[in-house]
């Protein structure tokens, strides 16, 4: 992957008009967007390439909406490790039932679209190296955030491969994530509202004849999401929240044996997990910052506004927020006349939906999951569910709730 500036070379001071700290999906598709309007833009990325851990990989319709809408759908859809998702099927103690029918959604995508989050990524970052505007500097670590002598931020400073680098910005932008340096650096602390569950993510390889799509295996104690990438199974199995050093005491043969109750078809490969090294921690956090600004400064996606993997709508919220802050703000950014006053713009747009999102989200948490971890017993269907398995256009509402949300933003 290529990046505008060679980073080695990148010492001293830059300036910039935004500077966005983070290349995930929000701080990439920010720059990507302010560069298309002509508006100089520099993403600060700490991580050499974008070939993470495993950080989830759901793209959904408004998304995919949205990459249409900047002409790269084509190129996405090309991606050959893309899979499209229509139905979620839940498994409970009394049997299967259809959950979700993304294909009952009017739009130009009614599916998911499972897409390993690099290869997302280094389709935004190729897309953005072809406008002059936009620069990336990878391996460039922000460790603080400069101010004027009025305490209005001014920039950050960041540690690259050549040394200390000084980026003085008209606006900087936190796309940081959830343990963002930059909120920590301006004294921001996010209001949690708590999760009862952490999740545990690991792989299992798919063999011909195993389900296709998106699958969720619930039974008391636990709850097991395989996701089908193809030729192996991505799979997140839920546990209480704080549980993993338990969960490791009890050791590697008490999860797998608990995998396979859930999923038996995994019984003759559930050995693949062979050291707790396969097996990755997310810890689950719902939170959100009663300000999402500071003069000079906005923070955006998951430095904003942590969400519960419900939906694993994570990704798209903070490609959302990017596209808002994009529209909202670089036509300002562009002309010279963006004031502090206007930051709060985009709080003021993308506060709704995360807020309703997050809401929806802690119900379900603690209605549907926190009795399900704590339960002996068999699990059976709720009602609703055995209503939606027989009605179809009712697996239609959960399939826009998640997949084009609240507010969807256009570019
Ligand atoms: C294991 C796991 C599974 C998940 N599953 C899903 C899912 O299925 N669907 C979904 O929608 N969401 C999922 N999520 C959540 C999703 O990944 C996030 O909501 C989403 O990536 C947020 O995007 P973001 O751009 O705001 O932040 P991030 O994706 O966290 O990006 C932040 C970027 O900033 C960089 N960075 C951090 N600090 C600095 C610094 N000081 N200097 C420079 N760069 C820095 C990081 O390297 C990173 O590239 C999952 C998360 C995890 C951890």
């Amino acid at each position: 992957m290529m990046s505008t500036v060679d980073e080695a070379a990148v010492r001293g001071a830059i300036d910039t008009t935004a500077c966005v700290v983070g290349g995930g999906p929000a701080g990439l598709m920010l720059g990507l967007l302010l560069a298309r309007q002509g508006v100089p833009v520099t993403v600060l990325e700490k991580h050499a390439d974008f070939l993470r851990d495993f950080r989830g990989d759901t793209v959904h319709p408004s998304t995919l909406r949205v990459l249409d809408e900047l002409g790269l759908g084509p190129a996405v859809a090309a991606l050959p490790r893309g899979r499209r998702v229509t139905q979620l099927r839940v498994t409970f103690d009394d049997g299967t039932y259809p959950l979700v029918d993304f294909a009952r959604l009017a739009e130009p995508h009614p599916y998911l679209l499972f897409l390993p989050q690099w290869d997302f990524l280094d389709l935004l970052a190729a897309h953005a190296t072809g406008y002059p505007a936009f620069r990336l500097l990878r391996r460039t670590q922000v460790t603080a955030v400069t101010r004027d002598e009025r305490g209005r931020v001014t920039g950050v400073r960041a540690q690259g491969p050549a040394g200390e680098v000084t980026v003085r910005a008209r606006l900087t932008v936190a796309c940081d994530g959830r343990t963002s340096t930059v909120r920590s650096e301006l004294g921001l602390v996010p209001v949690d509202y708590g999760a009862p569950m952490d999740v545990l993510w690991f792989r299992v390889s798919r063999r011909s004849g195993d389900p296709a799509g998106l699958d969720m295996r619930v039974s008391a104690g636990g709850l097991l999401l395989c996701i089908d990438r193809d030729d192996y199974f991505q799979c997140a199995f839920v546990i209480a929240k704080g549980g993993f050093d338990e969960v490791r005491a009890r050791g590697l043969p008490d999860l797998r044996a608990g995998v396979v109750h859930r999923a038996p078809h995994f019984a003759d490969r559930i050995a693949e997990v062979s050291t707790w090294d396969d097996v990755k921690l997310l810890t689950v956090r719902v939170d959100r910052l009663p300000h999402w600004h500071v003069p000079g400064a906005l923070l955006i996606g998951d430095a904003a506004h942590a969400m519960s993997p419900i939906g694993g709508v994570g990704i798209n919220l903070a490609i959302q927020d990017a596209v808002a802050t994009a529209r909202l703000l670089g036509p300002r950014l562009s002309a010279g006349t963006l004031t502090d006053a206007d930051l709060a713009l985009v709080q003021r747009r993308r506060l709704f939906p995360t807020r309703v999102t997050q809401a929806v989200q802690v119900q379900a948490q603690r209605r549907l999951v926190d009795p399900l971890l704590r339960g002996t017993g068999p699990v059976t269907a709720p009602a609703a569910l055995r209503l939606a398995s027989r009605v179809p256009v009712l697996r239609g509402i959960p399939a826009r709730v998640v997949g084009l949300g609240v507010r969807p933003e256009h570019v």
